[in-house]
């Protein structure tokens, strides 16, 4: 289809049914039924196109998957559960004992589990470097080095990586890169165009964008997806819900909408925040002091809805900012309609030890914010009205 972005997010993928419906139809059912036994043989034998088993395509399912391949650029889509499914997924679909994984150590807490603990329980090593070193990549790499893994923007520092630079060394060493490119949303980068093989995404976050359901979607070639992520997904079964896959769609058609608006209202709040007296530090991918300002605009078309800082304080002052404030709740979550913080420390990477989460720059002053669609006003003078309170 030649019609641009946001266009591919109202119309891509649409399938409609003999009633000719114009909303995008929720096919609640397992399974398909068939004319003819000949039929039939012939769906499962791929001779003739179709539905099988819900497990592993639905029509509501299968729109979510083509709405989604069309605005990333991606030749296949498989969604799944959940973005946890599909980082799984992506990983395991692709090695066997005695392969290895090279990964940035700044992961999302679960992604860290999967690479650092249970990929060597089944004979897969793992290395974890600073994803910002270049040399670490390279000297990381094996012979046996099947995939090389990370995400940017990071979780939760907001750290940026070089996409393209870190593609060609993985490439080089005749491995395959995948991003999770759920902090920098489908909007503001685009990881295949840069080099990398393939995407993942937390549907949860941005895409769903209202906090109801969980979900998430791998993206690449048709050859990576059949190769790798198919029958991983069709025989262990992490499929996506039909009506988990209708509220994503639905939810697609907005998505440009509200992303802009969360980030330009974390642009203007990182703005004001900048500089605070009780802050130590102001993590913001958009801003010119963020530290990989330069390797932003080579890859990132936008800043981002998410604002990492520091307080000056230690757990019990910046518990009671966090306790403080009225409008912004604490939860874990991101990417919402509603303004959500975090305290990393404390949940999201309380699993590791504390020089492990001093090495990634979380200490018991950093917060999170994932700025929703209030007014950006409203957000500020709560923020300024706590941080008087550390
Ligand atoms: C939330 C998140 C995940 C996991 O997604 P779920 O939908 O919660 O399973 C993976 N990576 C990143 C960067 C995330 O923010």
């Amino acid at each position: 289809m030649a019609y641009r972005s946001e266009t591919r997010l109202v119309h891509g993928g649409t399938l409609r049914s003999q009633f000719g419906e114009n909303s995008e139809a929720l096919f609640l059912t397992q399974g398909f039924v068939y004319d003819t036994a000949e039929q039939c043989e012939a769906r499962f034998n791929n001779s003739e196109p179709g539905f099988i088993y819900a497990r592993f395509s639905n029509p509501t399912v299968s729109m979510f998957e083509q709405r989604m391949a069309a605005f990333e650029g991606a030749e296949a889509a498989r969604a799944t559960a959940s973005g946890m499914a599909a980082v799984t997924a992506s990983l395991m679909g692709q090695v066997k004992a005695g392969d290895h994984v090279v990964a940035a150590k700044a992961l999302f807490g679960s992604c860290r589990y999967v690479v650092e603990e249970l990929l060597p329980r089944f004979g897969v090593e793992s290395t974890l470097v600073d994803g910002a070193d270049l040399a670490q990549w390279r000297d990381a790499m094996r012979p046996n080095t099947k995939t090389c893994f990370l995400e940017t923007p990071t979780n939760p520092t907001l750290e940026v990586y070089d996409i393209a630079e870190i593609a060609k060394i993985a490439h080089a060493g005749g491995a395959t890169l995948v991003i999770d490119n759920v902090f920098a949303t489908p909007m503001y980068q685009h990881p295949l165009a840069l080099g990398a093989d393939c995407v993942v995404y937390s549907a949860t976050k941005h895409i769903d964008g209202q906090g109801r359901v969980l979900g998430g979607i791998v993206l690449a070639s048709e050859k990576f997806i059949t190769d790798n992520v198919h029958q991983f997904l069709r025989q262990t079964g992490p499929s996506l819900s039909p009506f988990n896959a209708w509220v994503m769609l639905k939810s697609l058609e907005t998505m440009p909408l509200r992303v802009e608006k969360q980030t330009s209202n974390a642009a203007a709040v990182a703005d004001k925040l900048a500089g605070h007296k009780k802050l130590k530090r102001l993590i913001y991918p958009g801003r010119a002091d963020h530290p990989q300002a330069a390797t932003i605009k080579k890859q990132m078309e936008g800043g981002s809805n998410l604002i990492a800082f520091e307080l000056d304080a230690d757990k019990a002052g910046t518990f009671r900012f966090l306790n403080a404030l009225k409008l912004i709740r604490i939860s874990n979550n991101l990417g919402d309609a509603k303004s959500l913080i975090t305290h990393p420390s404390t949940t999201t990477h309380q699993r590791l030890t504390v020089p492990q989460r001093l090495e990634l720059g979380i200490t018991d002053g950093l917060v999170r914010l994932s700025c929703g669609l209030e007014h950006k006003d409203d957000l500020a003078e709560d923020l300024f009205a706590a941080l008087e309170q550390v």
